[in-house]
């Protein structure tokens, strides 16, 4: 059995078409299926598009989140409630092609593999200021951090059973999927495609909440940002032991004229910022730390037509 994840958020017009595209590719597979479709706190008709569904279809249940937790949250709901011996994550705006699956379940068929990853080779359609600060976070981030991330990775991927039990495993708060992905391991073929443009709707990500999500994947999977703060410890010690040298000699040879103030302030004002900008980082990791240790559920679930007893919560 194969089960599709689908988290939607305000997916009202890309809902039907979308279910229309990937059941065809189903039917054709000829495959016992299962699609959860995850309805993150949606604000538009979704909720009700994914009843009507769920009634026609007894392959299709929907879990409805009490609000928007976002999409890690969604996917992650997703992998604790798959029974499938393959489980995929797709996205409901079809920018992720139903039509890989065939391809992607002979290739995990072969056993060869543990998961089928995609990835983007072009970003048509994509304005070029969000593809080139995604290309400068992708090289950042395989520099500092060890988990293995490749730039145009989706999070479209069909995997075993034995993966999707690792991911649940990582029942970390602050997740970054593309990170755990990478850092579980496992034999992973990658499939490239050429990028395909939202067929209805809009974006869920504006570039602020993407910048976020991007600091969000440094600072769970790199401890390099703290590093900052003793490097330049280091340095200001050095700095600052040749200025003494510098000073105790002047004033051996010059006496000790009184001058010198503006020096001293621009020197405070610039190690109280670096000061300050090491502390933030720290309370970055602080913040996630908190979160972490308060164990609060990753998602709320408020409605679905899957049976109480069966649910992870
Ligand atoms: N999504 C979600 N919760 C959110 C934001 C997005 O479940 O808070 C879903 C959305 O419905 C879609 C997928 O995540 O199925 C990818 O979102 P989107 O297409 O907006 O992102 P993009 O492809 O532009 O990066
Ligand atoms: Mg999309």
């Amino acid at each position: 059995m194969i089960s599709l994840i689908i988290p939607c958020y305000n997916e009202q017009e890309a809902l039907p078409i979308f279910y229309r595209e990937v059941k065809k590719v189903l039917l054709s597979m000829k495959i016992e299926y299962e699609i959860i479709f995850i309805n993150d706190g949606s604000k538009d008709d979704t909720l009700s598009i994914l009843k009507e569904l769920a009634s026609a279809d007894a392959g299709v249940s929907f879990l409805s989140f009490s609000r928007n937790f976002g999409k890690e949250a969604a996917m992650y709901a997703g992998f604790c409630n798959a029974h499938g011996d393959y489980v995929a994550v797709m996205d409901a705006d079809m920018q992720d092609p139903p039509s890989l699956l065939p391809q992607m379940l002979s290739i995990l068929d072969s056993g060869e593999y543990d998961s089928v990853a995609t990835r983007r080779v072009t970003r048509k359609g994509e304005p070029a200021i969000r593809s080139w600060f995604a290309g400068c976070f992708y090289r950042l981030i395989n520099r500092i951090s060890d988990a293995d991330i490749v730039d145009g990775a989706r999070d479209f991927r069909l995997m075993n059973k034995n993966m999707v039990d690792a991911i649940v495993e990582m029942s970390e708060y602050n997740r970054f999927s593309k990170g755990i992905f990478g850092w579980i391991g496992f034999r992973t073929y990658w499939l490239p495609y050429e990028n395909v443009n939202r067929v209805a709707g809009e974006t869920k990500w504006s570039f602020w909440k993407l910048f976020k999500y991007a600091i969000d994947g440094v600072i769970n999977f790199s401890h390099v940002p703290l590093n900052i703060a003793s490097w330049f410890g280091i340095l200001m010690t050095v700095i600052s032991f040749f200025a003494i040298l510098f000073i105790v000699f002047r004033k051996l040879i010059f006496g000790d004229p009184v001058d010198g103030w503006a020096s001293i302030v621009c020197i405070v004002m610039f190690v109280g910022g670096v000061q300050l900008f090491c502390m933030g980082i720290m309370g970055q990791y602080i913040a996630k730390t908190y979160l972490e240790v308060k164990k609060r559920p990753h998602y709320i679930i408020a409605e679905s037509n899957r049976n109480d007893a069966d649910l992870v919560r």
